[in-house]
């Protein structure tokens, strides 16, 4: 079975033993509750490096206190046979206390990609998943991470406090693995209920929709993006975030001309999704 490690220090000598037979290494950072969407980027990970690293940490740092922390789906024996099965070599699952140990005083703070969208609904978010991904890097050393297209906006912000702290490895972005009815993957699906789990694909719907508008020259941006939150309401989601065309790299609006990526989050009943296309 993979090893798994639970403190730094065992992460860096196994980090240290692969380097020294010059071999590449590949961080995949994950909160468990694993999918095929997460083994896409281990397998693309194993394709790229000699050595793989997944971690498995639920990380109480981008949870706001009325959130799902506590209810979030733990698995750990299923999730390290699913990462054997696809060649992960190595489990990084640290204790809370090993990433945040008393005294911890920390945060690393990106601007400019997290003012909008999900940083406005998840003020805290953003500096928890940058404080934790900054740390993972630091420990792991890779030379190479994989991050998931599904969270397209945290790719952006992990690409840029990558860049902005001259931090010595390659960003890669896995496109999203999707349930036969376009309803992406993601740990957070095992809370909808089966009528819930119906409704779900109108929110892929909904982005290609407004997709669509962005490659039509005459399209009323404003009026489609509110007429796909009405049919999202309509299909049966309780609440609407947000649902808008951005520039895929800024993150600013849309404009005509610019490269477009729809992004979106929306409640379904106590359960929050959210998803994008280009
Ligand atoms: P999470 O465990 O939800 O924090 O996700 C860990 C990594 O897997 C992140 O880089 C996510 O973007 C990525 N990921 C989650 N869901 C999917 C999916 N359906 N397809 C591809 N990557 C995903």
């Amino acid at each position: 079975m993979v090893d798994i490690v639970r403190t730094r220090i065992a992460l860096r000598e196994a980090v240290a033993s692969w380097r020294k037979d010059g071999l590449t290494i590949a961080l995949v950072p994950t909160m468990g509750a694993l999918h095929e969407g997460h083994l896409d980027l281990v397998r693309a990970a194993k394709h790229r490096a000699d050595r793989v690293v997944t971690s498995i940490f639920v990380n109480p740092a981008q949870f706001a206190a009325h959130e799902d922390l506590s209810r979030y789906p733990r698995d750990e024996a299923r999730d390290a046979a699913l990462l054997e099965a696809v060649g992960c070599d190595l489990i990084y699952a640290p204790e809370v206390a090993e990433i945040y140990p008393d005294g911890f005083a920390t945060q690393v703070g990106v601007r400019g990609v997290t003012a909008r969208l999900e940083g406005a609904f998840r003020p805290h978010f953003f500096a928890g998943v940058a404080t934790v991904v900054a740390k993972l890097f630091i420990q792991a050393q890779p030379d190479f991470a994989f991050f998931g297209e599904k969270d397209w906006q945290q790719l952006q912000v992990v690409r840029t406090l990558t860049r902005d702290l001259n931090l010595p490895l390659e960003i890669l972005g896995i496109p999203t693995r999707r349930e036969a009815d376009g309803l992406a993957m993601s740990s957070r699906n095992a809370y909808l209920s089966a009528v819930e789990r119906e409704v779900a694909p109108a929110l892929k719907a909904a982005l290609d929709h407004i997709f669509e508008a962005t490659q039509a020259p005459s399209a009323d941006m404003h009026l489609v993006m509110q007429q796909a939150t009405q049919g999202l309401l309509d299909a049966g989601f309780a609440s609407v975030d947000y649902i808008e065309a951005c520039h895929a790299y800024t993150l600013e609006p849309w404009k005509a001309g610019d490269p477009a990526r729809i992004l979106g989050a929306a409640w379904l009943g106590k359960t929050r999704l959210i998803d994008n296309r280009g």
